[in-house]
This record gives structure tokens, sequence and C-alpha cells, in this order.
């Protein structure tokens, strides 16, 4: 049930609660102001159910994470040649604040590293810097389905810090990356990444890239599925810092990370993941927010390159053969997503049975976090006054040694038999 997912999350907050690893960025002063120990974790299906554990909706500064967001909106408004001939898609393999432009074009290497995150903020059309921050922030706003507010003090603080940031915006502008004023693109730079967000915002965002550019919470569509494609590769090659090669062979998601201690993680189609713990480690990512993100990816079987087919449809039909005694039929492959969404609408329906019986004949495929969810189903149905039976013929979901035995059928008539069997034992009422 839904809860189980729940169970999930709050669980792997309380693993890595006491995991005190790593320090504050300090660069920036202002961030050395914030509470070491916050820890926030959410996860958004792809159609908006937020699930959330931990510090869920403590602020803090979005940072580099700004970076996806406003490459995404700058492909937007100018398309994508007009961005490429100012940016870059290869990983760098400098640090993010690195002073240099690639050898050959004289542009930045590639939107995730500040030099190219600056040229981002120059494409972003707009008669003046209000005008394009107000654009920059109404989009994430629009991603996230709240407008995000901004934190002055963080801002004015790494304004006055800026050094190496004013070097590099003065580099490009040198090389003629930027079409307007350095100071003020810039100023615009600092405005957004001191942008706050939540994990659960995060979240939201990054369900919206995993819709192709649809908020599922608000529906609406806020950038093309072709933008959404090529903001999500390069989080794919440049997103985590210098450790992009270990999160992709780990963990398997696009995903960015921000010095502010967050991470947005997307699987394309299925879920977004924001998390926030502001230690980092050596290479500017969140310790919490990567080891969190691995044990997902591992557990859920959330990895994009081993998640192949998952059938839109999970739920080919629902009928009720008697009264109070509903079946489920799916089919297709059930992964972590499919279950969980199967979960919650049986988890939905709840009151209108008192025996749900979980077909899963037709299922060709399926991991063992789809396994885990619907065995848990019949157990937390139990625990609520209801049934849960599932018609597992091949034993795909409940191994025949786990001692389910009694709510394992080989056919729905036998399922259904049964039910009435409860039914008549247990007169509702
Ligand atoms: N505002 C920060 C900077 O430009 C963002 C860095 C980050 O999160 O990587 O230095």
């Amino acid at each position: 049930m839904a809860e189980l997912v729940q169970r999930y999350l709050d669980d792997l907050v309380a693993e890595y609660a006491g995991v005190s690893d790593g320090a504050l960025a300090d660069y920036i002063p202002e961030l050395t102001q914030v509470d070491p120990s916050g820890f926030g974790l959410t996860l958004s299906s792809s159609d908006g159910f937020l699930y959330e554990s931990g510090d869920a909706r403590t602020e803090f500064t979005i940072q580099s994470i700004s970076k996806p967001f406003t490459y995404a909106l700058a492909l937007d408004q100018v398309g994508e040649d007009a961005v490429d001939a100012k940016i870059g898609v290869e990983p760098s393999g400098e640090a993010f604040n690195e002073i240099s432009v690639d050898d050959k074009t004289k542009t930045p290497k590639n939107p995730m590293i500040n030099a190219g995150a600056i040229a981002s903020v120059a494409l972003v059309p707009a008669a003046g810097p209000d005008e394009r921050f107000a654009k920059i922030r109404d989009f994430y706003s629009a991603c996230a389905s709240r407008p995000l507010e901004f934190d002055e003090d963080v801002y004015r603080s790494e304004k006055a810090t800026g050094s190496r940031n004013r070097a590099i915006a003065y580099m490009l502008d040198s090389f003629g990356v930027l079409a307007d004023d350095p100071d003020e693109v810039l100023d615009v730079y600092f405005r957004q990444c001191s942008l706050r967000v939540t994990s659960a915002d995060l979240a939201r965002m990054g369900a919206t890239l995993a819709r192709g550019g649809v908020n599922p919470q608000t529906g609406r569509r806020v950038t093309s599925t072709r933008v959404v494609q090529r903001t999500l590769s390069v989080m794919v090659t440049c997103g985590m810092y210098n450790a992009a090669g270990d999160w992709v062979s780990a963990v398997g998601m696009p995903a960015k990370s921000g010095v502010g201690g967050g991470i947005v993680a997307v699987l394309p189609g299925q879920l977004g993941i924001g998390v926030y713990s502001p230690l980092l480690d050596g290479r500017g990512n969140s310790v919490r927010g990567v080891l969190v993100c691995r044990s997902l990816s591992e557990r859920l079987g959330l990895h994009f390159l081993t998640v192949g087919r998952e059938s839109r449809s999970t739920i080919r039909a629902i009928h009720e053969p008697v009264e109070r005694v509903r079946v489920y039929e799916l089919h297709g492959d059930l992964m972590f997503a499919g279950a969980e969404r199967v979960a919650r609408i049986v988890d939905r329906e709840a009151d209108e049975f008192d025996v749900a019986i979980v077909d899963v004949t037709r299922i060709d495929t399926i991991n063992d976090a789809a396994r885990a969810l619907l065995a848990g189903m019949s157990a937390d149905l139990g625990a609520g006054g209801k049934r849960g039976f599932v018609v597992d013929p091949d034993r795909i979901v409940i191994r025949p040694d786990r001692g389910y035995d009694d709510v394992v059928f080989g056919t729905v008539d036998d399922a259904v038999v049964s039910a009435q069997r409860v039914l008549r034992a247990n007169p509702i009422g």
C-alpha cells in the first residue's frame, strides 16, 4: 500500500540519519549558518503524488540545481541552435568553478559548470536583469507548483565574495559569449542560485522533467519534451560535479546537486526525487543525499539503464464479480513505479471492498521492489480489517516458501470462492 512506500523512505532516512560526515560549503559565508543536521527526502510519482520524509519542508538555497532549469528555459526560449552556439555539452572533467572555455569553440564546455550556467542566464531573452530574473523564477516556480522565494542573505553573501564567478563572467564576455553586461548577468545568476526550495519542491521539479515537461500536479506544460530530453542528457553526463561517472554507475538517474545540500534526481517517465542534507563530500555533493539515492536506486530498481519496459497502464481491468470483492487485473512489466500506482489505487478504493484480489497472471516481468510491494499489500489490508488475495499461478510475486499460502490462488475463480467464504464467516456490519 501507499504506506509501504512511505515506510521505505522513512526507513532510509532513519538508516542514514546518524551519518555526520562531510562539511558545510563555506566559500559562500552565509551557507555556514545552516543547520548541518537537516535531512529531507521526497519522492514524487509521475502523476504527482508525493511521499515525504524527514525535513522535507525545510527550505535551502537551490544553488547549482538551478543550472539545468535555466538551461531548459534558454533552450525553450531561443532554441537549440542559439544555445549550442554559446554552450557545449561535453563533460569538462574540471572543477565546477574553473575559469575556462573549450579550446576550440571558446565557449563553456557544458551548462552544468558555472561558466555554462552564467552563459545560460544571458541567453534568456529579457529587457533587463529584473525581467530576466522574474522569468527564471517563474519557470522554476511553474515546475515546483508554488512561487519560490528568494534568500536575500545568501544572495548578498555570494555577491560580496563572488570574485571567481566575476572572473568567469568577464572571461566569457571577452570571448563574446555574453550578449549583455557581465555584471548584470552575474547578478541574475547569483539571484537564481539564492532561490529557496525544499526537497518536496525538488521532487516536483524532477517529476516535471520526468513527465517530459508537464508538471503532473498542475497539469501545465512548462516546456517541450525535446527541451527536457536535452536537459536530462547534460544532467546525466555533467550533473554531479566530478562524480558524474560514479553517480551514473551506482545510481543511474539524471541528476543535479548543489552546494546548498540539495540533489534532484529524475527517472524519466516515472519519478522525481528531491533530497536535502547540507554536509558535502569532497566533490561538493551531499553525503547523505548520495547515500540515499544509491540505496533508493538499488532497492527500488531505479537505474535508468535497467528499467526498460514499464507498461504505462499496469492495471488492465478492475471488476467486481460479487459484491464487496474487487479484482485488479495487472499486465505488462511490473517495476517499482507501476506497483506503487497499483498499491495506491487499491488503497484509495479500500472503503469500497472487503476483499481485494490482485491478479498477476498476465505480468511478464517483475522486479524485487514490485514483488515486495504487492506481497506487503496483503498484510496491510489484513491489518486494516480487509483481505488481500493474489492470483499468482506461477508464484512470481509470492514464492511458495514464504508462508502466505492462504492468500495465493491459481485462478480468479478460486480466489472469489474463498473471498465469499471469508465474507460469509464475517458478515459485513
Ligand atoms: N552559487 C554557487 C556558485 O556559483 C553555486 C555553486 C554550486 O552549487 O555548485 O558558486
